[in-house]
């Protein structure tokens, strides 16, 4: 008998066993279609075997084994495997987000920029990587080195000039590349510190070896510009970008060149990090607290702490980059289990902003700006610099309201409220994408005289046009940047000078340096500092500093003024302080007192359900089921309905799963599972399970 055992996309936590009597071991690893139901799937081979648990008369027989592609190679597998066994996913599931879609289909691109145009790669033998025809090979460690030496080059090499690095840069540099065995670095720097240069010479250093490098950024933060950069310092480099807005055919491509170790660099958010690299020699998570490095739907994996097993695997270093690393990572680094790399001075010579606090219980705001935020912006404007104006909420106003009767403008589907967007007239839910025309009166009581309540981007924008008719302004959120083309059109405009103005989410704060701005005003962000979320303040912090970095220049150090309601607030003078480890050490020492994560571990499973009452029944029976697994390492809380506890017309409950031990959680986990699968359960109800959940 020769049996294949198959890894499909199909929400089942099992493997297919197939009938294929050409197949041999060497065979794992290559896709392969299968006839399935009545139709037809494509997954990977990942064991080959001479007898099944099922009878063998039941079994079918493989379409076709597709040995065109190199074989997915034994640690790729082995990483698809450990994910889906963390995360308690099928691994088909696991494979199929792996796969770039062109191959998880079983086709391949049509033209390989790769000289060998046709026909089979041969795969790369495990541990061996293979010679390619990068220029970088070769070139003595030595000579690409040379620029880390903190001494201007005394001869007259010609080769592109480096920037000097300053002590605690090249302190930095000097441990990753001499360490060749598995090591987490958190490389902690502010905004300006020289991150990026540290990330460029590890990298240098890894390609005159030979090696592959592989450099995970969060999604906002991929722009041309970075891009850019690390093309300009590799120009001879083979470099595989890889994001969600990238075509089929050139992920598919990218994806190949990487797994044939013709690529030397892979640079890409998230999904980069399954990309398979025979010659792995480091890995790099820039702003490593992102949480976009954590999916938030369908397999919910974090890249980040995929990638430090990934570097455990292949025996090789990682280093976490962030100016404001999360708690997780830092505690790591505390505690000693990672190495620490500090950056605690700017490499270029900016002065850190100024942070100070507007106190706006003593002041009538004008339109919700205070005397000394509009004198602000009224100076650099006559000076002719840049002003960025933060505020964390899009639209008009986050509701519209009729002050007669107290209706509000709800979602009917979503447990929240329609915001509202006077530019084109409508309502819209941010969370199911519902639009109404915003009615002329107030559909339950007829008061013509609905409001707008509240303030978001688009009202600021209105409100700054009206008081400050000569300045440029310029609005930056998911609105008016909702594509890749006019995010970049919009940043063109911003380093162009060509805007006095920015009004700006979140977006705008990562990975911009913007040189002409010096005022950074802060607005409605008080609403973070009691958020029911225990991760909120944390958030926060990371923001406001990340914006606070974007301004400030060589002879101007930036100014930032944060409007609020509590000038005392230990996260507002920390940031007046520029203390993240102050806050950090605060955070931490609230989070082991209230034992949340980093000091335990948790799990969500939830629920959906047209009935709120199927959601929590199916989790009260699910809680049942798990109480004797549980043993005294687990402590299973009461099913509840989330804080938004209606989306998309369905309502949602959870299940908090929690254990001070890692392992046990997992076993826990493991056993919990299977039983799950086979709960009765409505057909309209769905449910996920969540480890190391960021949202509640
Ligand atoms: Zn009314
Ligand atoms: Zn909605």
């Amino acid at each position: 008998m020769s049996i294949v055992r198959i890894a499909l996309d199909v929400p089942l936590p099992r493997l297919f066993d197939y009938l294929a009597p050409d197949a041999t071991a060497d065979d794992i690893g290559y896709r392969v279609s299968v006839p399935f139901g009545n139709s037809s799937k494509t997954g990977v081979i990942v064991d080959w075997t001479a007898s099944s648990d099922q009878p063998v008369e039941k079994l079918k027989a493989a379409t076709a084994i597709l040995r065109d592609m190199p074989r997915l190679p034994a640690d790729w597998l082995a990483m698809c495997e450990f994910c889906a066994r963390y995360y308690q996913a099928p691994l088909g599931e696991v494979m199929a987000l792996a796969l770039p879609p062109m191959l998880r289909r079983g086709k391949l691109p049509r033209v390989m920029r790769a000289k060998k145009s046709e026909g089979a790669v041969p795969a790369v033998p495990k541990g061996d990587c293979p010679e390619t025809d990068s220029k970088l090979r070769g070139v003595p460690k030595g000579d690409l080195l040379r620029g880390v030496s903190p001494a201007p080059p005394s001869d007259g090499l010609k080769t592109f000039s480096l920037p000097e690095l300053l002590s605690a840069q090249h302190a930095a540099v000097g441990r990753i590349i001499a360490t060749a065995d598995f090591q987490t670095f958190l490389l902690h720097g502010v905004t300006g510190s020289g991150k990026t240069e540290v990330y460029l010479r590890s990298i240098a250093a890894v390609l005159a070896q030979g090696g592959q490098a592989l450099m995970l950024v969060p999604e906002i933060a991929l722009t041309p510009q970075l891009e850019g950069r690390v093309r300009a310092r590799f120009p001879q480099a083979r470099i595989v970008v890889a994001n969600s807005s990238i075509g089929d055919a050139t992920r598919a491509r990218g994806f190949l060149e990487a797994l044939n170790g013709q690529a030397d660099i892979v640079l890409g958010t998230r999904l980069a990090i399954f990309i398979p690299l025979p010659c792995l020699r480091l890995i790099i998570v820039d702003e490593e607290h992102d949480a976009s490095f954590k999916q938030q739907e369908g397999l919910r994996y974090s890249a980040r702490d995929l990638a430090i097993w990934r570097a455990h695997q292949q025996g090789c270093p990682i280093v976490l980059g962030s100016a404001t690393p999360s708690l997780e990572t830092y505690h790591h680094a505390r505690s000693g289990r990672y190495q620490l790399l500090e950056l605690p001075q700017r490499a270029v010579a900016i002065a850190p902003p100024v942070v100070r606090t507007v106190d706006t219980r003593r002041e009538k705001l004008q339109e919700g700006l205070s005397v000394a935020l509009l004198a602000g912006l009224e100076q650099r404007l006559a000076r002719g610099e840049q002003s960025l104006l933060f505020l964390n909420r899009r639209g008009y106003a986050p509701v519209l309201a009729c002050p007669a009767c107290g209706w509000i403008s709800h979602c009917l589907r979503c447990a929240a409220n329609l915001v509202v967007h006077l530019a084109d007239k409508r309502l819209r839910c941010h969370h199911c994408g519902f639009e109404a025309v915003i009615p002329p009166a107030c559909p339950d009581c007829g008061n013509i005289d609905v409001q707008p309540f509240g303030r978001g981007t688009q009202r600021l924008e209105s409100t700054l046009a009206a008081r400050l008719p000569q300045a440029r302004i310029l609005r930056i959120d998911r609105d008016s940047a909702n594509t890749a083309r006019k995010w970049q059109a919009l940043l063109a405009t911003i380093h162009a000078g060509e805007a006095d103005i920015l009004i700006g989410t979140q977006m705008l704060a990562k990975g911009h340096d913007f040189p002409l701005l010096t005022l950074v005003g802060v607005v409605g962000a008080d609403a973070a500092l009691f958020a029911a979320d225990f991760r909120a303040p944390e958030r926060l912090f990371a923001q406001l500093m990340q914006v606070g970095g974007r301004s400030g220049r060589a002879e101007l150090p930036g100014e930032v003024l944060i409007q609020t309601e509590y000038p005392d607030h230990p996260l507002y003078q920390a940031l007046i302080d520029h203390d993240y480890a102050r806050f950090a050490q605060s955070q931490l020492d609230e989070r082991k007192t209230a034992g949340f994560p980093p000091f335990t571990y948790q799990a969500l499973l939830r629920a959906e359900s047209p009935a709120m009452v199927a959601a929590t029944d199916f989790l009260t029976q699910a809680r049942a089921q798990a109480l004797p697994l549980a043993g005294s390492a687990v402590a299973l809380y009461d099913p509840v309905p989330m804080r938004m506890h209606r989306l998309m017309a369905l309502e949602r409950a959870q299940l908090l799963v929690e254990s001070d031990s890692r392992p046990a959680l997992q076993n826990f986990l493991a056993q919990w599972m299977p039983q799950l699968y086979s709960l009765k359960k409505p057909r309209t109800l769905r449910w996920h399970l969540d480890v190391d959940p960021l949202e509640f």
